[in-house]
């Protein structure tokens, strides 16, 4: 006898996979919609591929995210169905281990994830897991915030895995594994956004848009997720990447100090005007 019906298992998967989907399309939408389309001009400096030798192409890449969310759902249905079986160490009153732990579970989620990620990441780059499983998010070598879930199924279920020996261990309550898969899609979003926004002393020790920008042109290092740990250990870190990143900074003052003249008059122009206004 099963600890739960078939109904209430479709039930949450249904759930499961509208919270993901929604919380997804806002966030890689809203993200769109800012750089990709009202920034186009406005943001150009800010653009990490001036030149890109590929287009871009958001709907084959929603495509694959949504594929992925799907098996995203289906893992986290199951990671339910195991707690119904009593095999987890979910628990869902925060009262029971208090606000404090909530709040550093979903740190040690980003710790673990973020190491996990490293390795895992480094497996899929194996020439024939690349072959058959990660070519197919490196396909994305222009990417927009609508590749940061476009895997192959197979990945898409490499990516979650982590959290299910976790779960067996650690007690997570459902409400701070939900804040950690929006902060997740947030900093994936950004990895993937296309576009430079963080100013250059974050490069030495995070992920950048740029980070991850150039291991989609280059195909090769820049493995990690949040943190510019690993790489940096283990030598996978490009030796150009943070003067990258200054590059783009320092073309986005330059841009934005060349506007702000045409804006303001010039103490010359102004004076120009008051003699001619004299003159006449
Ligand atoms: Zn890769
Ligand atoms: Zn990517």
């Amino acid at each position: 006898m099963l600890p739960f019906t078939g109904w209430e298992i479709v039930t949450v998967l249904g759930v499961v996979f509208a919270l993901f989907l929604g919380h997804f399309l806002v966030i890689a939408g809203a993200f769109y919609g800012g750089f990709w389309i009202w920034g186009r001009k406005r943001l150009a400096a800010r653009r990490i591929q001036q030149q890109p030798l590929r287009v871009a192409r958001p709907l084959r890449e929603l495509a694959f995210s949504v594929l992925s969310i799907g098996l995203f759902s289906v893992m986290l249905a199951g990671l339910w169905a195991l707690d119904r079986f009593g095999l987890t160490a979910v628990y869902w009153q925060v009262s029971e281990f208090g606000w404090i732990w909530f709040l550093l579970s979903i740190g040690i989620m980003a710790l673990v994830h973020d190491s996990y990620y490293y390795w895992a990441h480094r497996f899929m780059h194996h020439p024939r897991v690349f072959r058959r499983v990660h070519k197919l998010h490196h396909g994305f070598h222009n990417p927009t915030p609508f590749a940061s879930y476009a895997f192959h199924p197979l990945e898409a279920v490499i990516e979650v895995a982590w959290i299910l020996p976790l779960a067996l261990v650690m007690p997570i309550h459902p409400g701070a594994l939900a804040c950690y898969v929006v902060f997740l899609t947030v900093l994936n979003v950004i990895s993937h956004l296309g576009y430079e926004t963080y100013p250059s002393w974050v490069a030495r020790w995070f992920i950048t848009s740029t980070h991850h920008n150039l291991h989609h042109t280059r195909g090769r290092g820049h493995f990690m997720l949040y943190f510019n740990i690993w790489d940096r250990l283990m030598g996978t870190n490009a030796h150009d990447y943070e003067a990258m990143v200054e590059e783009i900074n320092q073309r986005a003052r330059k841009e934005r100090l060349a506007h702000a003249d045409l804006q303001t008059p010039s103490t010359a122009g102004v004076l120009q005007g008051v003699a001619a206004v004299r003159l006449q």
